[in-house]
């Protein structure tokens, strides 16, 4: 088709320039999770980025100005998802990435260049409907990044949103390339554990997982996926199968990436251990973590 031999041909353009310098240290400062990776994974994901941060409409609100840093910051967290599939669309169904200083406080009736119209409350981020843009709040998304252990991470949080809504619906199920067989073996590990997360935080007791899965199976597959990047050794001991589906489907073994990592520098830091009901950090509890998906700005 010709739509998709120009797209293939501007992304040749694009990844026949180098990657710069700058943006190598952007990736070492803000994102050690680049360190685990192969070199040949790091140069995979040097080329989602570059491709990511070209093709993304970029836009800033609250009087930010979106640098380079920022860019490659948030195009590595978001491509990482991205890097062991054999196929994917480099988020189609994200045009624009809108970036805020802070957690933002919406005002009531807005509508943002970017087409969102803002309905009053105070947000970290958020993956607007189906395909509306993905909006993070800067200081959050360099945090996240930057602390790879903890089990939060605003971006990977809100791009598994969009992975979920590529097949129309954010349901928690994102479409499962390996057809029927990996349907009932998703939905066989992840009810459960859902339904596990939703006794445990109505009777308020803490979790290896964010007890803010519990919201909705949307909400647990972002949670989910947090987790698995963040904290995939413990992941992998407590919650097996869950990690058995993320593995598969996401195509990466972050608990053996880790192992491998600090087996070779065993000084590196670890894993951090329970996590508590979404509210553990104070900006996540000052803003309530809220996000909002489901709502496409059209129709509201
Ligand atoms: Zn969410």
């Amino acid at each position: 088709m010709l739509f998709s031999w120009l797209t293939e041909h501007r992304r040749d353009k694009i990844l026949a320039e180098p990657f710069p310098g700058e943006w190598l240290e952007y990736l070492q400062d803000d994102v050690p999770h680049y360190q685990f990776l192969t070199p040949d994974e790091q140069q995979h994901l040097r080329d989602l980025i570059q491709v990511f941060v070209a093709e993304k409409i970029w836009e800033g609100g609250g009087g930010l100005d979106v640098t380079p840093e920022m860019q490659v910051s948030i195009a590595a967290q978001a491509c990482l998802l991205l890097l062991g599939f054999e196929r994917h669309d480099f988020y189609k169904n994200v045009q624009t990435v809108l970036v805020y200083p802070q957690g933002y406080q919406t005002t009531s009736e807005q509508v943002t260049a970017a087409g969102v119209l803002e309905t009053g409350s105070a947000r970290l981020g958020e993956a607007w409907g189906l395909r509306g843009p993905v909006v993070l709040s800067w200081g959050d998304a360099l945090s996240g990044g930057r602390n790879p252990f903890d089990g939060h991470n605003l971006v990977l949080h809100e791009f598994a949103h969009k992975l979920d809504a590529r097949d129309g619906s954010a349901d928690g199920v994102p479409p499962l390339p390996e057809g029927q067989e990996q349907y009932d073996e998703w939905h066989d590990a992840m009810a459960p554990e859902y339904d596990e997360l939703v006794r445990k935080s109505e009777n308020g007791r803490a979790d290896l997982l964010d007890g803010y899965g519990a919201t909705s199976p949307a909400e647990f597959f972002a949670v989910s996926t947090e987790c698995f990047f963040e904290k995939p050794r413990q992941l992998k001991s407590r919650h097996e199968r869950l990690y058995d589906v993320l593995q598969r489907y996401y195509r990466q073994d972050p608990a053996g990436r880790v192992e491998a990592y600090q087996q070779a520098h065993p000084a590196s830091p670890e894993e951090d251990g329970e996590t508590h009901d979404g509210h553990r950090h104070n900006g996540r509890h000052k803003h309530g973590r809220k996000h909002q998906h489901e709502h496409e700005p059209a129709r509201l």
